[in-house]
């Protein structure tokens, strides 16, 4: 049985070509499931029945269960998703002024061990199939679709940000963002990429979908212009500090990914851009916005500061708004393009940072 939320449209034509079928079959199946949001093919009406029976034992449609929604007061959504194998997967929806992002997760846990990050502290524990990547993505959009408020508390969150205006739900964005590195799973991450650009499907331009990594380099090479947008997590403008932080910054280290930048020919509109998380005390006083300055100087690219999203497993702590502010100034006063990214879903452990303590917190599992 086939994995449907794995396969573009060039890899059902294949399976259903070795049964002889016509390819058009294909582009009717997608249809039916990510257009209209249909997931039983008993209900494709416009496929004959015999055929239904054929592909209804073929293809596994079925999605990650929502276990779990917490509505944050700022209108984002953490969801908390099961798997088949009974892992929990967590991805946020970010409602915003002008797009909805969805960040989505790779892998459950994670092996680069970042200090600032909770879903570092679990450690790898498997990758994630292109399927529960893109199932995510599909049963959020189904979950979002079909919402009705229970509680008075979920009402007005939802209905303040979502319900009065339904393009409000749509997910104009994918980040993948969430728990894991998505370059350390990169087989899937780029059939994944495929299909969310299939036109008949999903259909997401390149600049709608943004792949966050730690600076993998060998990976993110394949991770070409007009695929996806790239976000690198720099955190630290010297070796010593960044690989405090990120121990994975020995193999890649902050002049690597400034040449592999360099290197990168983005189009006008599509910069790459470097995360840093502001942390009180460590990376955030003026002599370090001046190296991060100094470092990125001629480097195309955006720069988003992330002040540190506090947790109860992390001892780091997020430095006061006139310190992020300072060093803000600084670097649009050296004519960066520069912005802070204010923390959703704090109130929810959804922010940047937050994902997974379920898998540290062992009453979560009771
Ligand atoms: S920040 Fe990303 S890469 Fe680093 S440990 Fe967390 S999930 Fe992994």
């Amino acid at each position: 049985m086939y994995d449907f939320f794995e396969l573009t449209i060039k890899n059902l034509e294949t399976a259903i070509g070795v049964l002889g079928k016509e390819k058009y079959r294909s582009r009717q199946l997608f249809k039916w499931v990510y257009n209209r949001g249909i997931y039983d093919v008993n209900d494709m009406t416009d496929i004959p029945k015999s055929l239904r029976m054929v592909f209804r034992d073929m293809f596994d449609m079925s999605l990650p269960e929502i276990k779990e929604a917490h509505f944050s007061q700022d209108g984002s959504i953490k969801f908390a998703l099961l798997l088949k194998d009974g892992n929990i997967v967590e991805s946020v929806f970010i409602p915003e002024e002008k797009r909805n992002t969805l960040c989505v997760s790779s892998q459950i846990g994670c092996r680069m061990g970042c200090k600032f990050c909770v879903t570092g502290k679990i450690g790898f524990i498997r990758n994630l199939s292109a399927s529960e990547i893109v199932g995510q993505l599909v049963a959020v959009k189904r979950y979002l679709d079909n919402y009705v408020p229970s509680s008075d508390i979920d009402r007005k969150v939802f209905t303040e940000r979502h319900a009065e205006e339904p393009t409000k739900r749509l997910i104009t964005n994918i980040v993948f963002m969430g728990m894991g590195e998505p370059i350390d799973n990169l087989d899937n991450i780029i059939q994944v990429i495929d299909l969310l650009k299939e036109p008949l499907g999903l259909d997401y331009s390149y600049r709608k979908i943004t792949v966050s990594s730690v600076g993998l380099i060998d990976g993110l090479s394949l991770i070409k212009p007009k695929v996806a947008s790239i976000a690198i997590s720099l955190n630290a403008a010297d070796d010593e500090k960044r690989t405090y932080l990120m121990p994975i910054n020995r193999l890649y280290p902050i002049n690597a990914i400034l040449n592999f930048v360099k290197g990168f020919k983005g189009t006008n509109r599509i910069r790459i851009t470097f995360e840093y998380i502001l942390i009180k005390g460590f990376n955030d006083s003026i002599n370090d916005a001046k190296q991060l300055s100094e470092i990125l100087k001629g480097t195309k690219c955006k720069i988003n500061l992330i002040p540190y999203n506090e947790s109860p497993y992390i001892e780091f702590k997020t430095p006061n708004t006139e310190t992020i502010n300072e060093f803000h100034a600084y670097l649009l006063s050296k004519n960066f393009t520069t912005i802070i990214r204010s923390s959703r879903g704090q109130d929810i452990g959804g922010a940047c940072g937050q994902l997974g303590m379920r898998y540290l917190d062992k009453s979560a599992h009771s």
